[in-house]
């Protein structure tokens, strides 16, 4: 299946795509013309979770070979419960707990399958030598990557976070990780130095000549990769499936989804569901106190020029939502000159402005809302007291936007995190006192709840550190290279 650039007419199929990540333009990756090849998505809907994944993800990426064994190699066994992502009654309201993967982050759902398809791609080009990933990261991601790539044929991984701008638990869930192939590392400095560094580090160590030679090709596990989009497809129909199921919903009704959002992979994912044919209703775009999306689906205006907030639910603390440009493509038709215009201004400029009759055709699938630090843990300790339902930061930004937009369709809130991610920040939004170390804080929130805390956080107590390695920006390059040729 041939895919395209935002940016351009570059062309490639869609193994390319998942190996090379972005395109060259610095465009991403997008099948122009997604939905009008027919889709059965009717007769997905009653299949088991695998059998369901396996049919979505076969036509969203028809190049790869096997994509049933593939699926059985990412999912199977590996998430809590045997329909991976479970969707529970809250009140009227529908919860979709996307957190119940091995690290118990919704990324979960994603890289388990990203490596798959990255080893499997590799397989059918017959690529010599391995592919290297590497990932900055501000917590979720960098775990959620190295569970999903630890002894993948093919695949090294080296993840590298913050020193001290991770969560205690965040750190002891990457620095024990187990695998032959994965490094994790410290970087002094904060996320952006992280994240800069390790942009600047694929374009000199593609250049090192003793690299190429050993075979090593480099590729990164963020959320612009067309193989990490695919796969948050599947639980939109796992979601209508149940619905249907429990009678609350007949094939055919509308249904809304609000998506706590940060980069615009999930919600985008949501919009391609709809493109294949699920009766999507409203796709609520719920952010935190960085309301960009939410001023840009108001005004047309998409600017990053504003203050940054620091909140309680970090994993939507972002002012370049990536994948929204994959959204600008689709609601012009496709117009490549107009993307990669608007991009360009939001590079120089800080700013762009869409115009306005694409911006009424965008708002017939989306609407958009957001919450305050406030709002968000009153929502948290209201929905715990009236509804007996305990959810995290982002789930609760989510929840609260659901509520003040909720019309005549079903509403499902895509839930995003485990609270035994952030259980401090919900142990404080109950009107608890918060106990200093991360486990007493699992412990209290356990005995005060009754939920139980994920095993894969409770059991990281005690596990031996495999990783120490702390480093400055400028010495990252150089700490692959050796460790790469060592
Ligand atoms: C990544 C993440 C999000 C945002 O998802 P996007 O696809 O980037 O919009 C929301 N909540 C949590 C907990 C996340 O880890």
């Amino acid at each position: 299946m041939l895919v395209q650039s935002t940016r351009s007419a570059y062309e490639t199929d869609d193994l390319g795509a998942v190996l090379e990540g972005l395109a060259p333009d610095g465009g991403l990756f997008v099948e122009k013309e997604l939905g009008s090849r027919p889709f059965d998505w009717k007769g997905c809907l009653p299949c088991a979770p695998l059998t369901r994944a396996e049919k979505i993800l076969g036509y969203l990426l028809p190049g790869f070979e096997n994509m049933g064994e593939l699926v059985r190699l990412a999912y199977a066994g590996r998430f809590e419960t045997d329909e991976l992502t479970p969707l529970v009654p809250v009140g009227q309201d529908y919860v979709l707990e996307l957190f119940r993967g091995p690290t118990s982050a919704f990324k979960d759902v994603a890289l388990s399958m990203l490596p798959r398809l990255i080893s499997a791609g590799r397989r059918q080009k017959a690529l010599p030598g391995e592919t290297v990933i590497l990932t900055a990261t501000s917590g979720d991601t960098g775990k959620a990557a190295l569970e999903g790539f630890h002894d993948v044929e093919g695949t090294r991984i080296f993840v590298f976070y913050p020193a001290g701008g991770v969560s205690e638990i965040q750190q002891l869930q990457m620095t024990t990780q187990p695998g032959s192939n994965v490094r994790v590392c410290a970087v002094r400095g904060n996320f952006d130095d992280c994240q800069t560094r390790v942009k600047r580090a694929f374009a000199a160590l593609r250049e090192n000549e003793a690299l190429r030679e050993r075979g090593f090709s480099f590729s990164s596990a963020n959320s612009i990769n067309i193989g990490r989009l695919a796969p948050q497809v599947i639980y939109y129909f796992s979601a209508y499936a149940r619905l249907t199921e429990l009678g609350r919903i007949r094939v055919g009704d509308p249904v809304d989804f609000t998506v706590p959002t940060g980069n615009f992979g999930d919600i985008l994912a949501g919009w391609m569901a709809k493109r294949l044919g699920l009766p999507v209703g409203r796709l609520i775009c719920a952010s935190n106190a960085n309301r960009v999306l939410t001023d840009f689906f108001e005004t047309g205006v998409y600017d990053k020029r504003r203050d940054f907030y620091k909140t309680a639910s970090p994993s939507m603390d972002i002012l370049v939502s990536s994948n929204l440009e994959r959204m600008l493509f689709y609601v012009s038709g496709g117009d490549t000159e107009l993307v990669r215009r608007c991009m360009k201004e939001l590079e120089e400029q800080g700013r762009y402005r869409f115009p306005e009759d694409l911006m009424e055709k965008l708002r017939q699938s989306f609407a958009a809302g957001c919450c305050t630090e406030a709002e968000t843990k009153e929502t948290i300790g209201r929905i715990w007291r009236a509804r007996g339902y305990l959810c995290d930061t982002h789930t609760a930004v989510a929840f609260r936007v659901a509520e003040e937009l909720r019309w005549e369709a079903p509403m499902v809130v895509l839930s995003t995190a485990s609270p035994y991610k952030f259980p401090a920040a919900v142990l404080d939004a109950l009107g608890e006192a918060v106990p200093e170390d991360a486990f007493r804080q699992m412990e209290k929130l356990e005995a005060l709840t009754g939920v139980p805390a994920p095993k894969g956080l409770r059991e990281l107590k005690g596990k031996p550190v495999r990783f120490r390695d702390e480093i400055g920006p400028e010495e990252l390059t150089a700490y692959v290279t050796e460790t790469l040729l060592a």
